[in-house]
């Protein structure tokens, strides 16, 4: 069934979930800045940014983690875990892309040997309301990445913008939770079939072209390709486009110690941090930014394929957006794709 919720009881909506959840959903910060962060008030909700430039997975997989406090009481040594998950949650206002890329982060965080509780609590406590992207950007390309502007697979509720309200669909056991919501009223087919027209041009506006697909076999032929060698000669190594990757989760873990006790402070890393892969010994593996570049292609389109069977990368484009120098993984992809054709012709060139 396809409901709809008028945009001027939309404050009234939030309001009423946070009376029962804890309320995560996009908002501007004063240093104009967008983020995904826990509202405290209806108002401080901003929709109006196509993709907020810090990604979802910040939700269940925060920037900085407290993950246990350490003290003395008196005698006695004592620890308290952070790892509870006091309320449920919902993130309102996702992106498809960032939507699709949780998926992504729960392959590495709840995988078949190793389940993160912090993570974990996290995800089973949070109902997911997607927002589908209607305007997709010059540097979206998530049609290539097997996602798409209107993916609705993993949000439980998905909203569309039709201008004056939301068409809201439910999608999942805990969206169905929704249907008697004093808020939503049943959609007619003149909002229906607006939002066709909507999801029709959107899936348009993105680029299907980028040829992820195949990819990792592509690279198995490059590891040692002088390629890499040109490819990350304009990289200043800021480290920007990890951070701000909805799929990177490179973290590293570290104590604040205190006087009388100290915390365990889990914090996201990079691949492309020159001590990211620097040994005890001093010995660095990726001593260059030239590994360190391969290493972000490689782990996205080779590594991570071959152990989940899919690319890490959903094709958002923020890496292209705020990347100082204008590194565009997709030219990245599509060089892997020239490179190719040269092998197989037996020309070696250096030149992507
Ligand atoms: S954002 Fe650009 S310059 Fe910064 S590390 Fe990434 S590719 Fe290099
Ligand atoms: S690699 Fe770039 S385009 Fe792909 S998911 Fe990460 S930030 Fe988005």
């Amino acid at each position: 069934m396809k409901l709809k919720l008028d945009k001027k009881d939309l404050g009234s909506f939030l309001q009423n979930l946070m009376d029962e959840y804890d309320l995560f959903a996009p908002v501007q910060l004063a240093e104009g800045v967008s983020v995904y962060k826990k509202i405290d008030h209806p108002g401080e909700v901003d929709l109006s940014t196509s993709n907020p430039q810090k990604p979802a997975k910040e939700v269940f997989f925060p920037q900085s983690e407290t993950m246990f406090r350490y003290g003395k009481s008196g005698k006695q040594n004592e620890m308290v875990s952070t790892e509870e998950v006091i309320r449920e949650r919902i993130l309102f206002g996702a992106r498809p892309c960032d939507i699709q890329a949780v998926s992504i982060t729960d392959e590495v965080f709840l995988g078949k040997e190793y389940t993160d509780v912090y993570y974990l609590n996290k995800r089973k406590t949070t109902t997911i309301i997607g927002m589908a992207c209607d305007h997709p950007l010059s540097t979206c390309f998530c049609s290539s990445t097997s996602g798409g502007p209107f993916l609705r697979k993993g949000s439980d509720l998905f909203f569309t913008d039709l201008g004056e309200s939301f068409l809201v669909e439910l999608l999942t056991e805990k969206g169905m939770a929704f249907l008697k919501n004093k808020f939503f009223k049943e959609a007619n087919t003149k909002e229906i079939s607006l939002a066709e027209g909507i999801e029709e041009k959107a899936l348009k506006m993105t680029d299907a072209s980028v040829p992820v697909e195949g990819i990792d076999k592509r690279l198995d032929l490059m590891v040692e390709s002088p390629f890499w060698g040109r490819l990350h000669e304009k990289c200043i190594g800021c480290r920007v486009c990890t951070y701000l990757c909805p799929t990177c989760h490179c973290f590293d873990i570290m104590d604040e110690t205190m006087t009388n006790g100290g915390q365990r402070v889990r914090n996201w890393d990079s691949c492309l941090s020159p001590l990211y892969s620097q040994e005890t010994s001093g010995h660095n593996p990726r001593p260059t930014n030239r590994e360190r570049t391969r290493q972000r292609i490689m782990h996205k389109f080779n590594y991570f394929p071959k152990n989940f069977g899919r690319a890490a990368c959903v094709g958002c484009g923020r890496c292209i957006l705020y990347c100082p120098v204008h590194f565009d993984i997709r030219q990245a992809i599509n060089w892997t794709s020239a490179k190719r054709l040269k092998l197989q012709r037996g020309e070696h060139s250096t030149n992507p």
